[in-house]
């Protein structure tokens, strides 16, 4: 084998090059999905341009060349994880509707009352809310596999709870919070014993690891493409053939029928009994050109490199002070979760956003194990062997920097003496931006000297310091506003007797800033002012449009949606 060389195989990946707030971007999401190499993106390209027709339809020379491309892809895919047979493996939306697609087929084939579903405490959701939808239709339980301090399956904790109900046992091979390989084979051999269906969630650990399903000895395995440098939109499920063919369809209508009548439909063979309507042909093409890309040497020497960067990245922000790893010891596929002590990891997310760097905050699509670890949320850091030992030094670096930030007496008094001095507008029917009140304007020069998104993102950080924070028994539920990244707590202030306001408040930092913009936004207008107020031009006047993106999980736009609410019940 010939030595790894990083330059090399990053350049294969052209998104790596983007500037982003002024930095270099480094991307250290992967766990979410990963970015797509020339290879991926000529095939996708390739389809579009030279090959595009229905497949299995048409009988002209594009759908037949169309039709082969697509099921070489599933032989690829076959081979990749070393399925028995071709037409073992099915292709679906992404793991999530693989695993709705046996929930819906076997699982209510053999789901009655009284029996168990065996599932981890780390499941992402994908892996809990539809065997759980299932287990209410049925009455039947869902049973919870702890994890030791290590963050893997305890088995010796585990073994006993899967029992002779037990007829379903799905689990990860690896979370995609915890980033440790589970001790699968002894739980699978145990479920076996008890004739329970094995279920392998390998969304995390596929492009990281090989998986072969016969070694496995497993019933079902899922994964989606775009998590292994694939296409977005596909995803993967292999299935035992005597029990693939044994399921009913999961949809109906297109290649997976045989013949139809008014009266009955026969339905066709597998895979392609499981493959209704249209399929998403683009991405299964080009998921041949990911496999190749994955099979090759250079990716099987980036994988060598891969553990190395895992173990240089541990050490590395285990020298961030004040730095909490979710669980102990380092992990086995390069996710790293971790709080900060005493700092929202949101604010440190949008921090490193604001640095360039890409990391993902909040309750991950785990929240029954942010419940167990007793944690309203984290900061993953997820990486691929594009990732460079430089990017770690940096990320590590801009780690530090937010923890010594200087929020501090010197900061917050700049914040307060340049405090937004309230003054009443003179006529409050005009909702212009000229009609704006003073503060509004200040806050406008405010954001108009600080120039970049990273000077941007230390004055919402300062306003936010000057929020005046609720006391945490007025932080109820029912004023509570759920994002995915952070809470927001949001009221009409009663203690007003002269006109019309809002306290706010929120668990992060930054949300109190962008929440303190709102309330100023929205201060001296009527109710009826405040339901047509848009937000957007004033936003965009500050420079923080990205922070109104429906993309964005921290919850503004329901912040927003919340107050014209409020104000339209008193309207
Ligand atoms: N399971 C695990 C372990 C995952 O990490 C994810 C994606 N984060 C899913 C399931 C769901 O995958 P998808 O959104 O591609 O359907």
């Amino acid at each position: 084998m010939t030595q790894f060389l990083l330059p090399e195989f990053r350049s294969q990946f052209p998104i790596l090059q983007q500037v982003i707030n002024g930095y270099p971007l480094i991307y250290c999401d992967n766990a979410a999905t990963t970015q797509k190499p020339i290879p991926v993106i000529q095939a996708v390209a390739s389809q579009l341009e030279h090959c595009n027709a229905n497949v299995h339809r048409g009988a002209h020379h594009l759908s037949a060349n169309a039709t082969t491309l697509y099921e070489q892809s599933r032989d690829k895919v076959a081979a990749f994880i070393n399925a028995p047979a071709r037409e073992q493996v099915i292709w679906t939306k992404g793991t999530t509707e693989s695993i709705n697609l046996l929930v819906a087929t076997i699982g209510m084939q053999r789901i009655s009352k009284g029996d168990e579903i065996v599932i981890s405490v780390a499941e992402h959701h994908a892996n809990i809310v539809p065997w759980q939808q299932l287990a209410q239709q049925c009455d039947a339980k869902l049973v919870i596999l702890p994890v030791d301090e290590s963050g893997r399956i305890d088995v010796e904790k585990s073994l006993p709870l899967v029992t002779e109900k037990c007829k379903f046992l799905s689990i990860n091979h690896a979370s995609n919070v915890l980033g440790k390989v589970n001790p699968i084979q002894s739980l699978f051999s145990k479920a076996k014993s008890v004739n329970a269906i094995t279920v392998l969630d390998a969304a995390q650990t596929v492009a990281h690891l090989k998986i072969d399903v016969q070694s496995l000895d497993v019933d079902f395995v899922v994964f989606s493409a775009h998590k292994m440098f694939g296409p977005a939109g596909l995803g993967i499920l292999y299935g035992r053939k005597a029990l693939l063919d044994a399921m009913p369809p999961y949809q109906f209508g297109g290649e997976m029928i045989k013949k139809v009548s008014f009266e009955c439909t026969q339905f066709n063979e597998i895979p392609h009994k499981f493959e209704a309507g249209t399929p998403n042909l683009t991405a299964v093409i080009a998921m041949g050109a990911c496999i190749d890309f994955l099979s090759s040497d250079q990716y099987q020497q980036a994988l060598q490199y891969e553990q190395d960067l895992i173990a240089y990245a541990y050490q590395k922000l285990n020298q961030v002070k004040g730095l909490r790893w979710l669980v102990t010891k380092s992990p086995d596929l390069p996710i790293f979760s971790f709080t900060l002590s005493s700092l929202h990891h949101q604010d440190l997310a949008s921090y490193l956003d604001s640095k360039g760097i890409a990391v993902r905050s909040g309750h991950h699509c785990a929240m029954p194990l942010m419940q167990y670890l007793q944690l309203s949320g984290c900061v993953r850091v997820s990486l691929a062997p594009y990732n460079s030992y430089q990017e770690i030094d940096t990320l590590v670096q801009c780690i530090n920097q937010f923890v010594n930030e200087d929020f501090s007496a010197a900061a917050i008094a700049d914040a307060q003496q340049s405090e937004l001095v309230k003054i009443p507008m003179s006529d409050s029917t005009e909702e212009s931006h000229g009609a704006m009140n003073l503060q509004w304007q200040q806050l406008r020069q405010k954001f108009s000297r600080a120039q970049g998104w990273d000077a941007k993102h230390r004055e919402i950080m300062l306003l936010g310091k000057a929020l005046p924070r609720m006391a945490k028994s007025e932080r109820s539920d029912d004023i509570l506003i759920s994002g995915c990244e952070s809470n927001a707590w949001l009221k009409i202030d009663e203690a007003n007797v002269d006109g019309f306001s809002f306290v706010a408040d929120s668990d992060a930092r930054v949300i109190r800033g962008l929440l303190f913009i709102i309330l100023i936004a929205s201060e001296n207008k009527t109710p009826q002012q405040i339901t047509r107020l848009d937000f957007e031009p004033l936003f965009a006047e500050l420079g923080l449009m990205q922070h109104l993106s429906p993309s964005r999980g921290n919850g503004l736009l329901a912040i927003v949606k919340r107050i014209k609410e409020l104000a339209g019940s008193q309207a």
